[in-house]
Formats: structure tokens, sequence, C-alpha cells
């Protein structure tokens, strides 16, 4: 089997797991105004971003705020309202509010208001909804495309509303049938990394250039579908763990996820959010589930590739491999050496992450942790 298979065949459905003791919420860029020890409904706004075009934050659960940090809020989930062993349709509910969809930047200030992001939801002649899976090993996505059909078409009208596009694709596994209401199929060869938004444009534009084009995922189409039915904000997430989807609460953390699904970490597995190629290590199984967590994957120490700082050997395969012809050796040197401007000559700004080249280095160096590194020194130089 070709390790790289985006496409797989899907059993059962996206089932809901019952809700966490605890949900822990990231605060970065948000400015929390509930406080410590103070109650809150399910969906109730308690954090607003600081980051213009970003979603808000809400609590997923009715519960007290127990905890709050620098970088994190903690909610215990309230005994009562939310019955043992009952899922997240049983609990106290904030009053929906309806976005305005008479004008365009009021109804993405509202969808901002009500968690969805929208800072790159630009006007384009090009809109691709992304039915593909965004790694290997992932389902979530593809059982999306094929569960959720009323809210992916209603979270279409808004996407519509906001892009305002000529032209509406459907990116889906070549051979497949499924299409999304007015979106024409763009099919897709179902390997990693064609699923990639830059290589998903590529593919339908023949250009490199994503300066007219919108690509976005039916994750987050869901949440605005989810939105335009119900009124209220996007606190879930569907998650593939270990090959089922499961529908989750923001803020769940990790361990509770992997104990629902049965399984069961020893000393030295690795909890991963995302896939094999783009997923980031966890530090604790107490890490919560993000607004753009798509799998918790669990790497047996053999199978973990452990990068290491060793020098390169200059075999070039990471050049060879990279889809955006990057030269990666170089780049990656200069970005682990601090010389930042030189990555920058280097085309480090077209690096899509997709981690081809860390896969292939025959010596192990942290490729893609140097390119993140480098992006992320030369967007400080920028701000400063
Ligand atoms: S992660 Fe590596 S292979 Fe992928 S685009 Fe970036 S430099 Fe190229
Ligand atoms: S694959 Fe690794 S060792 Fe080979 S040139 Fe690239 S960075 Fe150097």
């Amino acid at each position: 089997m070709n390790i790289f298979n985006l496409r797989h065949e899907l059993t059962g459905s996206i089932t809901d797991i019952p809700l966490p003791e605890k949900i822990v919420l990231s605060l970065c860029g948000q400015r929390l105004y509930a406080g410590l020890d103070e109650t809150v409904m399910a969906g109730q706004h308690i954090a607003r971003s600081d980051r213009p075009g970003y979603g808000d934050l809400h609590s997923p659960v009715y519960g007290t705020i127990k905890k709050i940090d620098a970088d994190s809020v903690t909610i215990r989930t309230l005994p009562g309202r939310t019955l043992p062993g009952k899922t997240l349709r049983d609990q106290e509910w904030m009053a929906p509010i309806e976005p305005d969809e008479s004008d365009t930047q009021r109804l993405a200030d509202d969808l901002n208001t009500l968690g969805i992001d929208t800072f790159d939801l630009h006007p384009a002649q090009t809109l691709i909804i992304n039915g593909l899976n965004p790694e290997p090993g992932v389902t979530a996505f593809q059982r999306i495309l094929a569960e959720r059909r009323q809210p992916l078409l209603e979270g279409l009208a808004y996407a519509t509303q906001l892009v305002q596009p000529g032209r509406i694709f459907v990116a889906v596994p070549e051979g497949s049938q499924r299409t999304l209401g007015p979106c024409d199929p763009l099919h897709i060869r179902p390997v990693y990394p064609n699923s990639l938004p830059q290589l998903v444009a590529k593919a339908a534009t023949g250009s490199e250039s994503m300066d007219d084009v919108v690509v976005l995922g039916v994750d987050r189409l869901l949440d605005m579908g989810r939105v335009r039915m119900r009124g209220l904000p996007a606190t879930v997430r569907a998650i593939t763990v270990q090959g089922m989807d499961y529908r989750v609460h923001i803020g769940t953390p990790a361990k509770d996820l992997l104990a629902h699904a049965g399984i069961a970490p020893v000393p030295g597995d690795k909890i991963v959010f995302g896939g094999p190629m783009r997923g980031q290590a966890q530090m604790s199984p107490d890490a919560p589930v993000q607004n753009d967590t798509y799998a918790v994957s669990l790497f047996a120490r053999e199978e973990f590739l452990l990068f290491q700082d060793n020098p390169c050997c200059n075999c070039g395969e990471c050049d060879r491999i990279c889809p955006a012809r990057i030269p990666v050796a170089l780049m990656t040197r200069s970005c682990e050496f601090g010389k930042y401007s030189m990555a920058l000559q280097y085309d480090i700004d077209a690096c899509f992450e997709c981690g081809m080249c860390a896969y292939v280095c025959p010596m192990q160096r942290p490729l893609v942790q140097y390119i993140r590194l480098g992006k992320s020194e030369l967007a400080q130089s920028v701000a400063v």
C-alpha cells in the first residue's frame, strides 16, 4: 500500500464523545473577559480576538472557570446539567445569534464573533472547497464531505458571499463521484502532498500564484454551515483518531480522546496533533484539541522519526523531492545558522511545510522545525 495514500475505505460514521471533565482553551491572540470561578454557558462568548479576521473564543461547555494562565483558560464541566455519559447536544446553550447576511463586512464580523476565522476569505476569482484528506492516515475530511452535505451547502452560501468567486470547485479524489451543490468537481490524485492548498490551487488554475484563489477546507466550511443553521458558535471539530472519526469539543485533552478511542499510550509513545507528515508532537497527554486540529495520532517509539541536529551530508534528496522546487538544503542551513535574510533569498516564503524534505533526509535533520523557526523570526523582524 502507498504510505502517502489519501483515500480510505470508510466504515462507521462520525461519533460524539462524552463531555470531558475539563476543557482547556488557548488564549493565544485572545483577550479574555470572563473571570475566575465564573459559571459560563455552552457557547458563551468569553474572549475577543486581538487579530482582525480571526474568530473569538466561546466556552464549548456549561461549566466553571477554574484556572486562568497567561496562555490558557481551564473550564471544569458542571455536573447536573450535563448528565453522565451524555453528549454535547445535552448541555445548556446560549441563545442563538443570526449573522447579518445583508452586508458582506457585517457578515464577516458576525462570523468572527461566532468563532469563525475569515481573514483569508478575500474576494477571488476561484474558490476551491478542499474535500481531500490533509495527510495520510486522516479520514475526517473525506467523511465530512460524505456525511455533512446539508451544513456544507449552508456554509457554502457564506463562503460564496465572502469570496464572490467567478468559479467554485470541490476538490475530490480521482474516481470519486462526489459533488457539492454548484461546485465543479476538481479530481485530484489522492496521494500526499497533492491535498495541500497550494497544490490544489495549482491543479485548478494551472498557476502557482495564490493571489486570486481561496482554498477552504471542508472542516471550516462545516463550521460555517453549523453557524448558519443553528446560530451557535463553532466549538466542536471532527477529528480522526487512529482511523476513527469523532466529534470533539475544542479544548478536550488528548488523553480523554485517546481513552474514549480505547487507546492507551505507553511510555515512549508520541502523541501528535495532525498526521505523520505535518503533525506537531505534544509535550503532554493533557494537550488540548485546538480549533485547527484535524487528527490526534499516536506513534510508537520505533515508528516516530527522531529528528536530530545532525550535519547535512549534501545528498540533495530534499531538493529533489520538494514540490515547491526550493533549494531546501541551503535554505534550511540558513535558518539553522540564523541567516534568515539568506533563507528569504532561498525562497523560504514558497515553502508550504509539506514535510517531504524531512521525510527523505537520511541525516534526520529537523528541516521543518528549521523552516518554522526561520519563518517566525522573519515575521517578528517585519513586525518590529
Ligand atoms: S516542507 Fe520541505 S519539501 Fe515541503 S515545500 Fe517546504 S521545503 Fe519543500
Ligand atoms: S536531505 Fe538532509 S542531508 Fe541530504 S541535502 Fe537535504 S538536508 Fe542535507
